[in-house]
This record gives C-alpha cells, sequence and structure tokens, in this order.
C-alpha cells in the first residue's frame, strides 16, 4: 500500500512519517499529499494560539480529555516556528499530553521546518491535511506566539482561541495588531488567578465594540490545570463550528486552508526555478544589461519573474 493508503486506513505510523517527510520537504511529501487531496474534510480544526505560558499545551490536554470522553478522536499539532528540532523531540518535552500518548484515539506531534522553504503555514496545511485523512474528529493546532504565522495559521482552522492569562495587566495592550480580530472564542485560562473577572470583562467591553460580523466572540473562563470551564469551552467552540456551517462561512475558512497550502507550494515551485541551473544564462543575460545600464534591475526582475513561469509552465 502507498503511504496514502496507510494513512486512508488509519495508520498513526504512517501519518507520522508523512508530517517528517513535510517538514523535511521531501519530493515524496508532495506526491501523498496530492494522493490525499480529495479526502480531506471531515474534521472540525480548532486553533490555540497565544502568548507563551499562557497555558495552551495544558488546555489541549483538557480538551482533549474532554472529546475523549464523548468518543471522539483528535490530532494535536504544535508548531513551534522557532524550532529546527525534529517532530517528536519538542514533544517529548511537553509532558503535558503525555498521559495521552498510550490512547491510540489520540495523535500527536509537532511540527518543525528543517528544510519546507514554502512556509511554516504551508507545512501547517499539510499536516492539518494528513491529521484529516487519517480521520481524526477534532484537530488542535496549537501554536507557540502570536505573530505572523499564527494568523495564518489562525486563518487555516475552522475556530480560532486566543488564550489570555490574568493579572499579566497590559496582556490587552501587547497583542500584535490582528491577533484579536482572528480569533473566535477567546479565553481567559488561568482563571483561578487575581483579576479573572477583570479581564474578562475587558475583553467582553472590546468585542461588544466588534462590528461587522454576526459572531461576536465569546469570553470563556477556564482553569486548565483543573479542567474548570473546558466543558463550556468546548460548548464555545461547538456553537462556533455551528455558525460557520449555517452562514456557509466553513467553506471559506476551508478555502483559506487551501489557499496557503497553494501559496506555500507556489513559493516554494518559484525557489526552485529561481535555482535551477537553467535559469543561470538567462539570468547572466539580464545581469549584462543592467550592468550596461540598459536595464533597470526592477525590470530585469519583471522579466525574470515571466521567464521563469513560462518554464513552470512545462
Ligand atoms: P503554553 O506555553 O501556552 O503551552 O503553556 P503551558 O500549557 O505550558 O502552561 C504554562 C504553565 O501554566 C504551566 O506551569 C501550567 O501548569 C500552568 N497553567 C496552565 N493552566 C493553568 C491554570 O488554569 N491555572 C494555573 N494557576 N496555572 C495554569
Amino acid at each position: 500500500m502507498t503511504l496514502a493508503e496507510d494513512i486512508l486506513s488509519g495508520s498513526a505510523g504512517a501519518a507520522a512519517r508523512l508530517i517528517s517527510l513535510i517538514e523535511d520537504d521531501a519530493p515524496a511529501a508532495a506526491d501523498a499529499l496530492d494522493a490525499l487531496a480529495g479526502h480531506a474534510g471531515h474534521a472540525a480544526v480548532t486553533g490555540i494560539t497565544g502568548a507563551p505560558g499562557t497555558g495552551k499545551s495544558t488546555l489541549a490536554d483538557a480538551l482533549t480529555a474532554h472529546y475523549r470522553a464523548e468518543k471522539l478522536t483528535i490530532g494535536v499539532l504544535a508548531i513551534d516556528p522557532s524550532s529546527q528540532v525534529s517532530g517528536g523531540a519538542l514533544l517529548g518535552d511537553r509532558v503535558r499530553m503525555q498521559r495521552h500518548a498510550a490512547d491510540p484515539g489520540v495523535f500527536i506531534r509537532s511540527l518543525a521546518t528543517r528544510g519546507w522553504e514554502g512556509g511554516l503555514a504551508g507545512a501547517a496545511a499539510g499536516a492539518l491535511r494528513v491529521l484529516d485523512a487519517l480521520g481524526k474528529d477534532v484537530i488542535l493546532v496549537e501554536t507557540v506566539g502570536a505573530g505572523q504565522v499564527e494568523l495564518d495559521i489562525a486563518a487555516a482552522a475552522d475556530t480560532t482561541l486566543l488564550v489570555l492569562n490574568p493579572g499579566a495587566g497590559d496582556d490587552i495592550q501587547t497583542l500584535k495588531a490582528g491577533i484579536l480580530e482572528a480569533a473566535d472564542v477567546l479565553v481567559v485560562n488561568k482563571a483561578d488567578r487575581d483579576g479573572a473577572d477583570r479581564l474578562q470583562a475587558d475583553l467582553e467591553g472590546m468585542t461588544a465594540l466588534k462590528t461587522g460580523d454576526d459572531w461576536r466572540p465569546p469570553v470563556v473562563p477556564t482553569e486548565a490545570v483543573t479542567g474548570r470551564g473546558v466543558p463550556e469551552l468546548a460548548a464555545a467552540i461547538a456553537r462556533h463550528r455551528e455558525y460557520l456551517e449555517t452562514s456557509g462561512r466553513l467553506e471559506r475558512r476551508r478555502r483559506s486552508r487551501l489557499r496557503l497550502e497553494l501559496l506555500g507550494a507556489a513559493e516554494k515551485a518559484w525557489r526552485a526555478a529561481v535555482r535551477n541551473p537553467a535559469a543561470d544564462r538567462f539570468i547572466e543575460e539580464l545581469l549584462d544589461g543592467i550592468g550596461r545600464g540598459a536595464l533597470p534591475p526592477r525590470r530585469a526582475a519583471a522579466e525574470l519573474v515571466r521567464r521563469l513561469a513560462g518554464e513552470l509552465d512545462r
């Protein structure tokens, strides 16, 4: 059986292998992902974003326990943009997920970027397809930090959680632009700490101002370490999904995920084309023109794009 077929028949080992191939940007990864292309779309994908230490892993673990009690199968993808470490190694440290490690209904993987040139978000979109094709009902995508990659990945999730903590004071102020807007559900984790009510009220005040959308992000207090508030969080996620389905927005989110994958693949194809020795002669010609002052560099770049795009076509 091919790798894709193994994954479709539920092999976690095959899924792990393909994610490693994606990380390494191996040619076999692209083939297998193509073979899986028609089989995705079952899983409900929830992204978990927020600053390091806010409790994203603990929350992923608590949500996993909650969904397992409902007999749902779970895929957890932990994404670390800064990590060059291979998958698994990072997760070895993630003791918080260990209690599910032996459960065949739970598939946990981290995603690092090693050789991938199509952008981490593109790799993440590929890994999401793998977990989806593996047949998981729910996929939790945990990202580290709150930058552009997180925004891209939020675009690929059906529902995006933003995890905040009370007492961090300037928490709301330091949020990267766009992160709050990208969040569908706001989570006040560590609600056992002072200031949780205040943060919740502040956030509710902010979301009340949000216009132009008929979904107002709920603010849910949780205590990930004890599981308090987790059923309410799961209910909020389910409500958001229902909203996506009834409003037709689910399709749009799915399209965003495909878009990431497409752009990632295009970027990769482009880099390969630029580095192809066959492009060298044309590049030299352009350099001659620039050197003589006959060709402005920006026009040369446009020429190069046009020429290489022609090559890609063939
Ligand atoms: P991440 O970096 O966002 O994934 O955060 P972690 O899940 O690793 O959690 C960071 C720390 O916060 C750990 O020591 C957790 O035990 C702790 N933590 C997580 N949730 C809660 C909570 O609800 N209350 C308290 N007091 N601590 C929590």
